[in-house]
């Protein structure tokens, strides 16, 4: 398997260094022949070629079967030519690949149960759900949009806008998704509201004939917000459109309460998938040893999960050793508490590493 490596800006290099020693060993216990290839974006590829995303990086990934990220941007950019801002990296290269899902896990190991926000007797119940976003139409890219003058007032719009075939093709996405999980998807518009979402809840159901096995429900977007953070053990994965999805995700992840735990997946049709933590690149504790490696070895197992050549076994290696790691209680700075083993960046790989 070709994968194609970006660490990117500020923690990106360290996180990825750790991911990629978690990659080797996988690739040794199950006797898997993983070829990296490094390539640059973000900060670093602007300041070697002028380019947040340069030409070979495109090629490198486009030859590739998946792509790691680590994360991109920071201060020293922050006042440059805003087309050529490290952030556009990271947006061209998910246009350039055609990444029309989002797959955002939100899951809470029970050892870290204090980070959570929610309620004891809430968090007692388990968090594991998945969001599957779609992540180039609705209103985000749909015209008719601007700002234009009207009857002598501005007027601003948007267009929340789906062809049946991007319903169809997310909603399978989605599906894919219940069938390697608890087996059910929760599909989430606003179909009492919204035209375009009566279409979605059509198109998802015509889809749903090709799961039998998989239990489908459906939400309207407010109910949902609301009924993640009043029980998100009822969901497994949950599929919705651009902008609920962009909130919905967000939502679900920042209430297991640790940003450095958590992996993610865009994925899209015949080309490779970009696997990459959520948080950025903390500039503020980049090159001291202090990063939590655990989402970008967590993205490793994503990457092995959703890729082409399915390795189930060896990602749920991965989430095993990190389990097992945060029970032995090692922690790094960003998810401490009282009486834990606190630990460097690569200290923590180490610890991943051994008990893989
Ligand atoms: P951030 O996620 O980089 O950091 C927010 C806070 O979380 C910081 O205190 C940081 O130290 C901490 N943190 C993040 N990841 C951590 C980890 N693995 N281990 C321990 N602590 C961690 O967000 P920010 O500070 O708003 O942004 C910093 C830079 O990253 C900006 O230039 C921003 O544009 C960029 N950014 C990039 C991405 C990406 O590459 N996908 C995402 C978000 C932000």
């Amino acid at each position: 398997m070709k994968i194609c490596v970006m660490p990117g800006d500020g923690i990106g290099r360290e996180i990825v260094a750790q991911a990629l020693r978690v990659l080797d060993k996988v690739g040794a216990k199950f006797g898997r022949k993983f070829e990296t290839q490094e390539a640059l974006i973000g900060g670093v590829a602007i300041d070697a070629t002028g380019s947040p995303l340069p030409e070979e990086t495109l090629r490198l990934c486009k030859a590739a079967d998946a792509v790691l990220l680590g994360a991109v941007g920071g201060p020293k950019w922050d006042t440059i030519d805003p087309s050529i801002r490290p952030e556009r990296g990271l947006l061209g290269i998910r246009k350039e690949l055609g990444l029309f899902a989002n797959l955002r896990p939100a899951s809470l190991f029970p050892e870290l149960r204090h980070a959570c926000y929610l309620r004891p007797d809430i968090v007692a119940k388990g968090i594991d759900l998945l969001v599957v976003r779609e992540l180039t139409g609705g209103a985000y890219f749909g015209t008719p949009k601007g700002v234009e003058v009207r009857g002598g007032e501005r007027v601003g719009f948007n267009n929340m806008i789906y062809f049946e075939h991007e319903i169809r093709r997310i909603a399978k996405v989605g599906f894919e998704a219940a069938k390697k999980r608890r087996k059910k998807l929760c599909s989430v518009d606003k179909a009492n509201v919204l035209d375009v979402s009566r279409l979605w809840r059509e198109v998802v159901i015509e889809v749903s004939k090709d799961y039998p096995d998989i239990e489908l429900s459906h939400m309207y977007v407010d109910n949902a917000a609301m009924q993640l953070v009043r029980d998100p053990s009822q969901f497994d994965v949950i599929v919705t459109e651009n902008l609920f999805g962009d909130i919905l995700s967000d939502e679900a992840s920042v209430i297991t309460g640790s940003i450095g735990m958590l992996p993610s997946a865009s994925v899209g049709e015949g080309n490779p998938g970009l696997f990459e933590p959520i948080h950025g690149s903390a500039p503020d504790i980049a090159g001291q040893n202090k990063a939590n490696p655990l989402a970008t070895i967590l993205s490793v197992a994503m990457l092995l999960r959703y890729s082409v050549s399915d390795m189930d076994a060896e990602a749920a290696a991965i989430e095993t050793a990190v389990q097992k790691t945060l029970q032995q209680g090692y922690r790094t700075g960003d998810i401490r508490e009282e009486g834990c083993k606190l630990l460097g960046c690569v200290e923590m790989a180490d610890a991943v590493l051994a008990n893989l």
